[in-house]
């Protein structure tokens, strides 16, 4: 059987960028799909990508493949509580930045990612293991039940929520503003896009606990329209729904262990946290990025499957994902909370927060940078 430099396990966003990453280095890559993989097609998400995510597409040449209206950047952020006045608002302008995030068609992205690999050189997709150096974990939610079950624990905790997506047309234009409410015990984004209508159409990304989500998946799509609308008010004009609502349990967690002798763990399969920062693909490109430049400095003697090697990757992820992971639950439990002392306390920290030039900026910061 042929033998490969490395085994991509999963051919989600990650698994693909990285094979892209690693056959860009001269090595040979074979990427192993799920059997029974949802076609990427029917992925009705958008993703808000940092800075630092296009960087590494644009290396990868897939950023600049994506269609004009499979890409909208954001210039504008509206936060709002569940007080009067509890609004935090970050601009691109403020921050002296081009844009904030650029929302991304996740099924278009996925496509561009498919073609590249089929015409990169080095890379082959397999249906079966195969020996290789190293073997990369990329199987998202998928990797508690994959090859490394009996090796790593997958601690996986169930919040409670589903996440219904769904594009939306709206009657006036975005003006490339993102809108989030936080508050409890929902959290809503409309991310401003451009599919299926130039200048008037968002991604829904809600957030709720289950059985209210289950509740709003049932409704047909009038009453659907009509809870959304209540729920988000009339700033950016009624809102009709333009796809199929699809939904995603909501678990947070994460891997023991990220490497071993022989093997490496990226992406969802390492760390799961909640979309509601909008950073679960972020991380998972920053592995990818972090694993590539650690492979491509190594030592000429120093076999690819070597822990110590794998231990940089590790020391170099470990400190951001524990930040962002950190950050996302507390925001999560700070939003979650209905008791009216807590509510108003947080309300009123947004008030502050959003007085304060120099922190917006550090938090934007962080944001930009993972
Ligand atoms: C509603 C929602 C909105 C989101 N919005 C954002 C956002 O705006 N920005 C952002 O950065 N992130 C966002 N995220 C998070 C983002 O979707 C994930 O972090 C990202 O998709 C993880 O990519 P991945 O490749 O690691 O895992 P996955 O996308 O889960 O891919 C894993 C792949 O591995 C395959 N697989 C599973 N098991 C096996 C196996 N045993 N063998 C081989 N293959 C296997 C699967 O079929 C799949 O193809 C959002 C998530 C949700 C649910």
């Amino acid at each position: 059987m042929q033998s490969f430099d490395v085994q991509v396990s999963g051919a989600g966003i990650v698994g693909k960028s990285l094979a892209l990453s690693l056959a860009r280095l001269g090595l040979s890559v074979a990427v192993r799909s799920a059997r029974a993989a949802t076609p990427p097609s029917e992925d009705v998400r958008a993703y808000a990508l940092s800075p630092a995510s296009i960087a590494l597409l644009e290396r990868l040449k897939v950023w600049d493949a994506l269609a004009d209206d499979a890409r909208t950047a954001v210039h504008e952020m509206l936060v709002r509580g569940d007080g009067e006045g509890a609004v935090l608002e970050f601009s691109a302008w403020e921050q002296r930045v081009a844009e904030l995030a650029v929302i991304v068609d996740a099924a278009a992205l996925e496509q561009e990612l498919e073609a590249a690999l089929r015409f990169a050189p080095h890379v082959t997709r397999v249906d079966d293991d195969v020996p290789a150096a190293l073997v990369a974990h990329c199987e998202g939610r998928g990797a508690a039940l994959g090859p490394l079950r009996d090796t790593v624990a997958f601690e996986r905790s169930d919040t409670g929520q589903r996440a219904i997506a769904a594009r939306l047309v709206a009657t006036v234009p975005h003006r490339h503003t993102a809108r989030q409410w936080f508050r409890s015990p929902d959290v809503l984004a409309l991310l401003p896009f451009d599919r299926p209508e130039p200048g008037r159409s968002y991604a829904l990304v809600w957030s709720l606990p289950s059985a209210r989500a289950e509740a709003l998946l049932a409704m047909d799509r009038g009453a659907f329209e009509q809870e959304l609308a209540a729920a988000v008010g009339s700033d950016a004009g009624a809102l009709a729904l333009a796809s199929e609502r699809a939904s995603w349990p909501l678990l947070v967690g994460g891997a023991s262990e990220w490497c071993g002798p022989g093997w490496v763990v990226l992406g969802d399969a390492a760390h799961l946290v909640h979309p509601l920062a909008g950073q679960g693909l972020n991380l998972g490109l920053a592995d990818v990025a972090a694993l590539a430049s650690v492979i491509a400095a190594r030592e000429p003697w120093r076999a690819l499957g070597d822990e110590r090697l794998l231990r940089r990757y590790v020391r170099q992820r470990a400190a951001p994902t524990w930040a962002m992971t950190r950050i996302t639950d507390g925001l999560l439990r700070l939003f979650a909370e209905p008791a009216a002392p807590i509510r108003e306390l947080r309300n009123n920290g947004m008030q502050i927060v959003n007085r304060v030039t120099p922190l917006k900026r550090w938090l934007t910061a962080r944001a930009l940078d993972s």
